[in-house]
């Protein structure tokens, strides 16, 4: 008998509960990654994740080989590749960490499958701290707001402590693809050098980060929504991939901080919370990416979007300052500050009357850390039709948003080096009177409801 775990948004070798249980039962094992851009329903990865994934796909068979195995590389459909490779090794049990996305219908149907062939398969929860189904209001609905959410988590039954790295694995062989062609990496142009310069993917890096965050972010923590410091753990593409667990961190952050740290402790947890709630949110809401959760939204009029227009924001050049600097950091290292996610997604929904799905896509194409909940949930919250959104007469002034939390220009000026020049464009677009112009849209949303 041999075993195969199959590795998906887990690439980590600590507190991996399926590699686990696989080197427990003592069967060789078989440890496999799959590009998966065949199966209906799954959403390619973005430009900005693929290069983030050859990384960490690099990193994580470093790690496999210390303990004695090597990443099997395999690319298709899901429902042809796994059964093809059950057969080719005479595997009789198959092991993986739970999806929560509209992937989790690949993995049930696989899941009946596999067991007809008389193949165990065995899932375990490793990616978020409370599973969606595990906390329901009192009438046994989904939570849609997120304060009763993270109540109602935490004073619910306590996390698990995070499992070991396995010991050893015996490392069953067989044939891999090779990483280099999946060409994931940009070639024409390289446009990755600033994120190579930013991060270290892989699960040394995640935790290093943390360590950091733990140092030196942490007791800033407060602070968290100035841009121009290091105040957040920017852990978010290493959670994304997998390669540190909400459990690790929430174990890390309970003991040897500092008093300054502590204080910020519930705060940055709750932050972790928001993480938890968007996947609760897409697995009940599974088409969260493309349809309005507030469905009166429907009717909301948006704009085609202006090419010009779009391009400029992209670009960042916009001619307001604390979106172009967000704009500018995203492209050059695959992440943005939250708060000035926030303003640059307020702008295009609302200043330039943009469908909130054309931003999230381009979220989705340049950040190292898209995430099909997070990205599509957020994006919804900030367009006013997400789940426990603000409400959409609060239009965020982006001028004054950045006199409150880039007071000194520290981060505009980073980003946007000619701004006193005359080289920088004026603004796009009136923000008083789009704004107007978006109020006035609302009240079809408004008539709908
Ligand atoms: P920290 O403040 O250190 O928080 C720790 C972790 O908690 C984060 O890594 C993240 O996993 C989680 N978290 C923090 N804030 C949020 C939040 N508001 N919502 C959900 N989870 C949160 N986050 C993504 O991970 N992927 C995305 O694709 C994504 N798209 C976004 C799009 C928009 C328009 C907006 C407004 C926000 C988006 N976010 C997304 C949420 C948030 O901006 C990032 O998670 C955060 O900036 C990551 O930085 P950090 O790791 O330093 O966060």
């Amino acid at each position: 008998p041999s075993s195969i775990v199959w590795l998906r948004d887990d690439l980590r070798v600590a507190d991996n509960p399926a590699l686990l249980a696989a080197a427990e039962r003592g069967a060789p094992v078989v440890v496999l990654y799959l590009l998966d851009e065949a199966s209906p329903g799954l959403r390619p990865l973005g430009a900005a994740s693929r290069w983030w994934l050859h990384h960490s796909l690099i990193a994580l068979d470093a790690s496999l080989a210390e303990l004695g195995a090597s990443l099997t590389l395999r690319r298709g459909a899901a429902s042809e590749v796994l059964p093809a490779l059950v057969r080719e090794v005479g595997a009789d049990a198959v092991f993986w960490n739970r999806r929560y996305s509209a992937a989790r219908d690949v993995d049930a149907e696989l899941k009946v499958s596999l067991r007809e062939e008389g193949v165990a398969v065995c899932s375990f929860a490793a990616s978020v701290l409370y599973e969606p189904w595990t906390l329901t209001t009192g009438a046994g609905d989904p939570y849609k707001v997120f304060t009763p959410f993270w109540k109602a988590a935490l004073a619910s039954e306590e996390p698990r402590a995070p499992v070991a790295a396995p010991h050893a694995l015996e490392g069953h062989a067989a044939e891999s693809e090779l990483l280099e062609d999946w060409e994931l990496l940009p070639t024409r142009p390289d446009w990755a050098e600033g994120l190579r310069a930013t991060w270290t993917p892989g699960e040394q890096g995640a935790h290093e980060r943390l360590e950091h965050f733990v140092e030196d972010g942490l007791a800033l923590y407060h602070r968290r929504d100035e841009p121009g410091i290091e105040a957040t753990s920017r852990l978010s593409p290493h959670l994304r991939f997998g390669e540190i667990s909400p459990h690790q961190i929430r174990d890390r952050v309970q003991e040897g901080i500092s008093p300054e740290a502590a204080r910020n402790l519930a705060t940055f947890l709750s932050e972790v919370g928001w993480r938890e709630f968007s996947v609760n949110i897409l697995f009940h809401w599974p088409d969260l990416a493309t349809v309005n959760f507030r469905r009166e939204f429907d009717e909301f009029p948006w704009g085609r979007p202006d090419p010009g227009q779009l391009e400029a924001w992209q670009e960042g050049r916009t001619g307001i300052p604390i979106v172009d600097a967000g704009m500018r950091e995203l492209w050059a290292t695959g992440w943005m500050h939250n708060r000035v996610r926030m303003i640059v997604a307020s702008f295009l929904t609302k200043n330039l009357l943009v469908d909130w799905r054309v931003g999230e896509e381009w979220f989705w194409d340049t950040l190292v850390d898209a995430d099909p909940a997070n990205n599509a949930a957020s994006w919804q919250w900030v367009a006013g039709s997400g789940a426990d959104a603000a409400p959409y007469f609060r239009v965020f002034n982006p001028l004054l948003q950045a006199e409150k939390f880039d007071p000194d220009q520290e981060y505009i000026r980073r980003w946007v080096p000619e701004l006193d020049t005359e080289e920088y464009p004026d603004p796009i677009v009136d923000l008083k009177a789009s704004r107007d112009e978006a109020l006035a849209a609302y009240e079809a949303v408004k008539a709908a409801k």
